[in-house]
């Protein structure tokens, strides 16, 4: 469960009992989708309990809200300051943490009147689970650039993610990957994709995706681990022909895909690019060294 009755977040600028914090029936957010969200994870390092990659996050929740006209009257200090706050006043030390910008009563459709801020905290474990995937190629395509602005964090954007989980899903299957309106394939629901063939990563390029930015950590470590990657428009025949596939984000982190439309691949992931970059993924955030690391 996310909360309990002691659970406590940061709402509207005050330390709050989750169960006692009221939103507004009439928040424009509500009706249209129109807020912005961050999911961030914490962890319990060798140095205590860190905010991983905590500017990044904020970074891109400043981003999301000028990108569709939602004030943003925070700093990255002060953010960060509150979110230590959340899970110190919750006894977290691994945990996901969401902010979420939503906006106050409006019913036109104009941009957001102010800005609303929550903070939240709770354990979370690996989002995707920590069996190999089984993926299904989505018969909705990813959003376009064209209706929308992708690489912003937008709530509303998500119906599409929760229509593709769904029907992946329903049709007994772990996961959905979506393809761009372009037909290359684009991310996951919530999680960007890497394939790797012939010792080399391949990555959808920006353009139709959410710039994750663990998909940007998979870029620094390979570059530290001298495997190379390439960012390009990729078909689903690659993916079918590849030597592994796998997904991450903040929530999946790294999870090995084991088939995508019952296809499986070259490579046990054991083997993989992937399970080292999964390994180093995990001391990094741990804090740990991860240079000169392998998989076993
Ligand atoms: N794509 C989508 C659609 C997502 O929702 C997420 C999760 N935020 C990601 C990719 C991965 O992003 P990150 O690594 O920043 O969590």
């Amino acid at each position: 469960m996310y909360y309990n009755e002691e659970t406590i977040i940061y709402y509207n600028g005050a330390f709050v009992k989750a169960i006692e914090a009221n939103g507004n029936v009439y928040d424009q957010t509500l009706h249209y989708g129109y807020g912005v969200f961050e999911g961030i994870r914490a962890y319990d390092t060798a140095n205590g309990v860190r905010i991983f990659k905590a500017q990044e996050h904020f970074d891109r929740m400043r981003f999301s809200c000028e990108a569709i006209g939602i004030p943003y009257p925070y700093s990255n200090a002060e953010l960060i300051d509150i979110s230590y706050e959340v899970l110190q006043r919750n006894n977290l030390s691994d945990a996901y943490l969401r902010p979420l910008v939503t906006c106050p009563p409006n019913m036109s459709l104009t941009k957001g009147r102010g800005a609303q801020l929550l903070i939240a905290a709770w354990e979370w474990g690996a989002y995707l689970g920590e069996k190999l995937l089984r993926l299904k190629t989505s018969s909705y395509r990813r959003i376009s650039p064209k209706n929308f602005i992708v690489e912003a964090k937008v709530s509303g954007h998500y119906v599409n993610s929760i229509l593709a989980t769904q029907e992946a899903k329903d049709l007994g299957y772990d996961e959905a990957l979506l393809l761009d309106m372009e037909g290359f394939i684009a991310e996951g629901p919530g999680a960007n994709i890497f394939i790797e063939k012939d010792q080399t990563l391949y990555t959808p390029q920006l353009g139709s995706i959410l710039p994750g930015i663990t998909r940007a950590t998979v870029i620094e470590i390979s570059k530290e681990l001298g495997i190379p990657v390439i960012e390009k428009q990729i078909r689903l025949e690659e993916v079918y022909n590849a030597d592994s596939v796998f997904l991450c984000g903040t929530a999946a982190e790294i999870i090995g895909v084991e088939s995508l439309d019952d296809q499986t691949f070259q490579k046990p992931w054991s083997e993989s690019i992937g399970a080292v970059i999964k390994h180093a993924y995990k001391n990094l955030v741990l804090e740990k060294d991860y240079k000169n690391v392998h998989a076993h």
